[in-house]
């Protein structure tokens, strides 16, 4: 009998760590296992905040995904998906190959949700891909060159759009960088304008308050202007109209408004809330079960709320976990277990050396709570990659 054939889309947290969890789990010849992904490096999109401000060079944020892999287990093919085609038990590329499959992952990720707001599109920067951070990075440093012979104010005024983690922190790096710039372009600090613009009562929405404000005081001290329960209406080329029709001039919109799955899922006939669909305990696409999804193209209720998980990488790790193992059960005539999530903890970085957190029920701040982070990061380094990727890409 023929190898079953297990097609993972999607080589991020979730994608990533599915076919490395079954390669540690499998045997060699058990099953033909293929990763397709965008690119043929996997990002660490929780550091992309960095890269995007310029404080981390975007080298650093990626690693080559056959360096991950063991090619006698997991083939990796470099390849856009296209569509997905559920009966046919098939996927398109946009190259035009059509790959089948006996089981399917999907870890697409997500894309930025922009809720119909005109103009974001098409004039706002997004934290999502290497190479939308390189775009970002670069534009505020050609726009600070800029300035030094137009003087229009708007060439180093900075909209950032959402005052979620990506938002917070961001802007954490940003203000970090600005100083930078400054110095090296001759411009004058107190020229440079950093608004952010929140259309929830507060920054951080749902957060521990104390944290809230812990994050606002030491971003205030660093430039930032709060706008709270100002939502953008609309993204031009000149800049934002927010709240009740008010102008921010900006050639550097950055919008942190939110995401939601990978509308790959949408088009290809899969029934999803805000792009996402809503899986089964063993992680299954409703009425589809050998069609698996993981990661922030997943949702997944937290039945003491009732309301969704946060899509994160916490979340997208642990269910790739789950999965890789839960697919060596299935071919072996074995019992899955139910994914079931355990929130290991939130920090948020506020720049170098500061950040804020909330381990079980403890908060932590500024140094310790900077430190924790780094260990989050190089903890995902290692569950991904081992103790190879880990000293490759170690924070420190
Ligand atoms: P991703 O990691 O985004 O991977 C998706 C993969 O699919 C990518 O490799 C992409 O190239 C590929 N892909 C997309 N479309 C296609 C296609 N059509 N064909 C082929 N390949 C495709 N979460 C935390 O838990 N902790 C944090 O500290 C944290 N910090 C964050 C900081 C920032 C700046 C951002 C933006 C997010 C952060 N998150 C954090 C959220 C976290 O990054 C995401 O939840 C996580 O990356 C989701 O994993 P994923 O595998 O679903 O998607
Ligand atoms: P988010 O949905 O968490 O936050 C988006 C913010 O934008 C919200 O506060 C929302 O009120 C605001 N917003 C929406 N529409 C707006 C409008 N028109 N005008 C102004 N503000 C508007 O999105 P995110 O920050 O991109 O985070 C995405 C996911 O990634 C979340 O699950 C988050 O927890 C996770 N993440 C985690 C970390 C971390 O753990 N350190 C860091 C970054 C992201």
């Amino acid at each position: 009998m023929a190898n079953p054939k297990i097609l993972i889309l999607g080589g991020g947290y979730g994608g990533l760590m599915t076919a490395v969890k079954l390669q540690k789990t499998m045997n060699y010849n058990e099953a033909d296992v293929t990763l397709v992904n965008k690119h043929d490096y996997h990002y660490f999109t929780t550091w992309l905040h960095e890269p995007a401000a310029g404080t981390l060079d975007p080298d650093k944020c990626r690693v080559e995904i056959n360096s991950l892999l063991d090619s006698s287990k997991v083939k990796f093919l470099k390849g856009t998906v296209a569509s997905i085609n559920k009966d046919k038990q098939t996927v398109t590329l946009e190259s035009g190959d059509e790959l089948s499959y006996d089981y399917l992952v999907i870890g697409l990720g997500s894309e930025p949700e922009t809720f119909g707001i005109q103009g974001l599109k098409e004039h706002a920067f997004s934290i999502r891909s290497i190479n939308s951070v390189r775009e970002i990075r670069e534009h505020i440093e050609y726009n600070f060159a800029r300035y030094k012979n137009e003087r229009s104010p708007e060439l180093i005024t900075f909209v950032i759009g959402g005052a979620g983690f990506t938002g917070i922190e961001f802007l954490g790096e940003l203000t970090d960088r600005i100083p930078e710039l400054c110095e090296e372009f001759d411009v004058n600090p107190s020229d440079v304008k950093i608004y952010n613009v929140e259309a929830a009562p507060t920054v951080l929405p749902g957060f521990d308050p104390e944290l809230v404000q812990y994050a606002m005081d030491i971003l205030s001290k660093k430039g930032v202007e709060f706008r709270i329960a100002t939502p953008i209406k609309e993204c031009t080329p000149d800049g934002v109209i927010i709240g009740e029709g008010e102008e921010i001039k900006s050639k550097t919109v950055v919008w942190t408004g939110g995401v939601r799955g990978n509308s790959v899922i949408e088009k290809s006939g899969f029934e999803t809330m805000r792009g996402r669909v809503k899986v089964d305990e063993y992680l299954r696409a409703p009425g589809h079960d050998n069609v698996f999804i993981v990661g922030d193209s997943a949702l997944v209720i937290n039945a003491a709320t009732d309301r969704p998980y946060p899509p994160t990488a916490q979340i997208a790790i642990q269910q790739g976990e789950n999965l890789g193992q839960n697919l060596v059960e299935l071919m072996r005539g074995g019992t899955p277990k139910p994914f079931v999530f355990h929130l290991k903890g939130t920090v948020a970085s506020l720049g170098k050396g500061e950040a804020i957190g909330l381990v079980g029920n403890k908060k932590i701040f500024g140094g310790t709570a900077a430190f924790m982070k780094k260990v989050i990061d190089n903890r995902s380094l290692f569950m991904l990659g081992g103790l190879s990727l880990l000293t490759k890409k170690v924070k420190l």
